[in-house]
């Protein structure tokens, strides 16, 4: 008797007629940075044919350029030659070798380009680019065309499964398609007809040239999220044409990369747009088309992935960023073994943000990421009894991997749970997915064999006795005292006492420090208690301003927040913008989402003095002044103040360890609290038990 599937839809097979999907789940298109050098080509081979032995139906590459017009910026990736097509394969025998499946994205980025070659159909600057496009001739349209035929048939030479034409996000070919970047009069602009020539043309065209037998995905923008995006009937009409014009798979693409709507934040609910590509199919299944579509989009569990295939949104799904998480999501799945994934939270710190300052991408909760050929985690060849002291992310990251090695691990903390600071995090709105890290810690701890031991504050003398090989501080940090004259007054709270529900918050507040920690207050207490938008779609969609597109042209009306709980006031010495400091693609909508609940933001900022009313009154004094000359004095009033002003290593147990001449370790906070986060916490951890 065979055992039933624990995701039935999730894992069955998708006949395409000329090949076969081994299951439903794509592995969606991510900029890496590796496809930017011919070096990067081994490594990139590597990460991909990881992810195909972890089980996944079908990859897509990060996006190469089909010519230099193309490009995402100076030298980006770009398939446009023999030479070029050459070393792919080393990427495509990888995948094949372990029975994987993978399709080239053509990444033709247009306006978007961070380049001066860049081309558009009409001179218009984006709001996310500095330089201006030029606009396309007639000849030089079709220039664009026969670059985008040519880049397919270089992938098929290279030994892909398939391309993906990317039209969606905002990109060249989602440029054509809105009179808000396409104001041409000739056949290329004007009516619909016209402007979705483009799309049509290169998908006709390059499935003409390279034969019925190929993988040929549509990306196709499905919500533009801009006033003035496509309207439902456009998009309709464009998914029946391209179907008509030789598409195997339609992807959803949701909002263009200027939206100012999140799209994959952790504070977007999973599945947030999944309703748009089951409108979608409807229609298309109403008008007899049987085209395989696919959904995408906060999708970071198999149990959701399921749900909205069982649903009937899609046939397919696609998650990107998972995959950096854990190459062996699927794998994982189809053994019944989802407890044992580890989750993408959507932090976006370690991929995206690093996509965007041109560093290599890899995942904070997954260092190994697009670093597979340098971050290896081999068995041990002594073992070792090593004590990690600090169950936070940086010493459950070093417990595990050392376990994993053979080695002898106790992990103590001097909390009931593990997680640390992440015990913190995972109570602010819009970051349940922490949680997440933590079950997946719970499990390695358990399945790695770390002796754990909680409720246990270690001393030096606890550690000297025990004869370990290694220590390992892990003990995080302390918060930084600010050192306010005042500030022992009773209605000054520390930001832990605050997330953790021991101390009572008044109506207004003042948060000195306006960091991540502080931003992430402002948000737990400007909600209120228990409520969260992740959890809520239909209150984040209203918040946002996403409205159904087949309503509102582009899916975008004027967002609606509900009252904020308490007046937060977030202050900083540091002039100028709050939160210049976060993460560069989250940062806006930390911003954007306080200031949707009239959170007052100060800069440049001196904290005089903390008192009493000087009324007599029951509100507490905050005595400010603003500038290096103090100026500008002012008392402002409040029920309570909340320090969040950074924080300071705790490592009280190095020194007299090293006294004792224990070979000693620090990671994490204890290390180095200074721009300290969990990706840097995860990564030290990583590294180190990869070398001990
Ligand atoms: P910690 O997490 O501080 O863990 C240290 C552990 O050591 C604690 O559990 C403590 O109990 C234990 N310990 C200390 N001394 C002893 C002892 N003597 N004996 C036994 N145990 C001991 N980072 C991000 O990257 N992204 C985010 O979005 C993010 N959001 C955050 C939101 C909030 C509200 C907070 C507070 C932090 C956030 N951080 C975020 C920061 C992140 O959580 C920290 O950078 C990370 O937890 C540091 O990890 P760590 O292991 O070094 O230390
Ligand atoms: P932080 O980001 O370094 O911010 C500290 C804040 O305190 C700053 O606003 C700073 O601004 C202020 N400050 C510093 N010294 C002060 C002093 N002596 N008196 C008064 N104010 C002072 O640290 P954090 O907010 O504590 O966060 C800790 C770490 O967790 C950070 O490194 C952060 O990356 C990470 N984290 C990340 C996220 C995320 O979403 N990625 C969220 C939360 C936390 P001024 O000096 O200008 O006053
Ligand atoms: Fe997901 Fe964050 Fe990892 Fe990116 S860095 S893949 S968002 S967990």
């Amino acid at each position: 008797m065979t055992t039933p599937s624990p995701y039935p839809h999730l894992l069955a097979p998708l006949d395409l007629g000329f090949t076969r999907l081994k299951n439903r789940v794509l592995m969606g298109s991510m900029h890496t940075g590796l496809e930017d050098g011919r070096k990067h080509f081994p490594a990139m081979a590597a990460y991909f044919a990881e992810r195909a032995r972890g089980g996944v139906g079908l990859m897509v590459t990060g996006g190469f350029a089909p010519n230099i017009a193309g490009w995402t910026k100076p030298f980006a990736g770009m398939l446009a030659s023999t030479g070029a097509a050459r070393r792919h394969k080393q990427v495509t025998s990888a995948v094949h070798a372990e029975g994987g499946k993978i399709a080239l994205q053509i990444l033709h980025t247009g306006r978007y380009g961070y380049h001066p070659f860049c081309v558009a159909p009409s001179r218009i600057q984006s709001p996310i680019s500095p330089f201006t496009p030029r606009e396309l001739s007639v000849a030089g349209i079709e220039r664009q065309i026969r670059a985008f035929i040519r880049c397919a048939l270089l992938a098929r030479e290279a030994g892909y499964d398939g391309v993906e034409i990317m039209g969606s996000e905002g990109y060249f070919i989602n440029q054509f398609l809105v009179t808000h970047t396409n104001q041409r009069t000739d056949d290329w602009g004007g009516s619909y007809a016209n402007r979705m020539r483009l799309a049509i043309e290169i998908v006709r065209r390059t499935r003409e040239a390279l034969g019925p037998d190929f993988i040929l995905i549509y990306r196709l923008s499905i919500i533009d999220l801009i006033p003035g995006g496509s309207s439902w009937e456009e998009v309709v009409l464009l998914a029946k044409a391209v179907e008509a014009a030789g598409a195997t798979l339609i992807n959803s693409g949701i909002g263009w990369h200027e939206a100012r709507v999140p799209t994959i934040a952790t504070s977007v609910p999973r599945g947030a747009f999944t309703w748009v590509t089951k409108k979608l199919r409807t229609e298309l299944r109403a008008a007899g088309l049987t085209i395989p579509v696919i959904t995408s989009n906060r999708l970071n569990m198999p149990e959701v992935a399921e749900q909205v295939l069982a649903d009937g949104c899609a046939d397919m799904v696609s998650l990107a960023r998972p995959f950096l998480a854990d190459p062996e999501f699927v794998n994982k799945a189809a053994q019944g073994r989802s407890q044992d994934i580890n989750t993408c939270i959507a932090c976006n710190q370690a991929c995206l943000d690093h996509a965007f300052k041109a560093q290599l991408a890899s995942c904070l909760v997954n260092p190994r990421a697009a670093h597979e050929t340098e971050l290896i985690i081999n068995f041990a060849l002594a073992r070792k009894r090593i004590a990690v002291v600090g169950a936070g992310p940086a010493g459950l990251a070093a417990a595990t991997n050392l376990a994993q090695r053979g080695h002898d691990v106790t992990l103590y903390d001097a909390a009931a749970q593990i997680g640390g600071q992440f015990n913190l995090a995972r109570r602010v709105p819009g970051k349940e997915e922490f949680n997440e890290t933590l079950r997946y810690f719970g499990q390695r701890i358990e399945r790695s064999g770390v002796k754990l031991r909680l409720n246990t504050r270690v001393q030096a003398a606890d550690l000297l006795g025990q004869k370990f090989d290694e220590i390992i501080l892990a003990t995080g940090v302390t918060p930084r005292n600010p050192r306010i004259p005042g500030q022992e007054h009773p209605k000054v709270l520390s930001y832990i006492d605050v997330l953790l529900g021991r101390q009572a918050v008044g109506q207004r507040v003042a948060l000195i420090g306006a960091g991540g920690i502080g931003f992430d207050v402002a948000e737990f207490l400007v909600n209120q208690p228990g409520h969260s938008t992740a959890l809520d779609l239909p209150a984040w969609l209203a918040e946002w301003g996403v409205a159904d597109p087949g309503e509102v042209r582009g899916g975008v009306v004027r967002p609606v927040s509900t009252p904020a709980a308490r007046q937060v006031t977030l202050l900083q010495r540091k002039p100028g913008k709050l939160g210049a400091g976060l993460g560069k693609t989250t940062g806006w909508i930390h911003r954007t989402a306080l200031k949707m609940k009239n959170v007052e933001m100060l800069s440049g900022v001196n904290y005089e003095r903390i008192g009493d009313s000087p009324d007599g009154g029951s509100a507490l004094s905050l005595f400010i002044s603003f500038g290096a000359k103090r100026q500008d004095a002012a008392v402002l009033a409040f029920d309570n103040i909340v320090l969040c002003a950074g924080q300071e290593p705790l490592r009280e147990l190095l020194e007299p360890l090293r006294a004792a001449g224990i070979s000693t370790h620090l990671i994490g906070g204890a290390d180095e609290a200074s721009e300290l986060d969990a990706k840097r916490a995860i990564d030290q951890g990583t590294r180190l038990a990869a070398q001990l």
